[in-house]
């Protein structure tokens, strides 16, 4: 864990704060294993007294099992952030938590924390080597198998 990343405290920042970043491992559960690291390129522009600005790229690559066939893929994950930054003490305020902020405690902010959520939102639902990977295909079978069945439907 050489790499690890410190938190700091936001509103004692020089803005723009300019990152780059490698990540070597993630806490999230449920995606799959790092191929790579995680590359950030991350820059925190200050926008007014507690709202914060994020903008940059996140890239990295899993190494998932499609859902289908079960073989090993590798998922790319090229993502544009661009993000509002808030201290968490105002989720309350904003009602539900808004989509595109990101909210946290800034005195001890931490860009991993960040990264992580945008990796979360982003990593794809269906993991699939190909969008028909072993598609079931009974019904079109069947369509095969009664091609006058649709216009049976249509008279009963
Ligand atoms: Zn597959």
């Amino acid at each position: 864990m050489s790499n690890s990343i410190k938190t700091f405290n936001l509103r004692e920042g020089a803005f723009p704060i300019k990152m780059d970043l490698m990540l070597e491992d993630i806490d999230l559960q449920d995606i799959g294993r790092l191929k790579d690291s995680i590359r950030g390129d991350i820059v925190i522009s200050l926008i007014s007294k507690d709202l914060f600005h994020c903008e940059g790229s996140i890239n990295t690559v899993f190494v998932d099992k499609c859902q289908s066939c079960l073989n090993d893929i590798e998922v790319n994950l090229n993502l544009s952030t661009n993000l509002v930054i808030k201290d968490e003490k105002l989720m309350m305020d904003d009602g539900s938590s808004q989509d595109q902020t990101h909210y946290q405690d800034l005195e001890y902010f931490d860009i991993k924390q960040l990264i992580q959520e945008e990796v979360a939102l982003n990593y794809p639902n269906i993991v699939k080597c190909e969008e028909k990977c072993l598609e079931i295909k009974p019904i079109k079978k069947e369509e095969k198998n009664f091609p006058f069945k649709k216009i049976r439907d249509l008279i009963d």
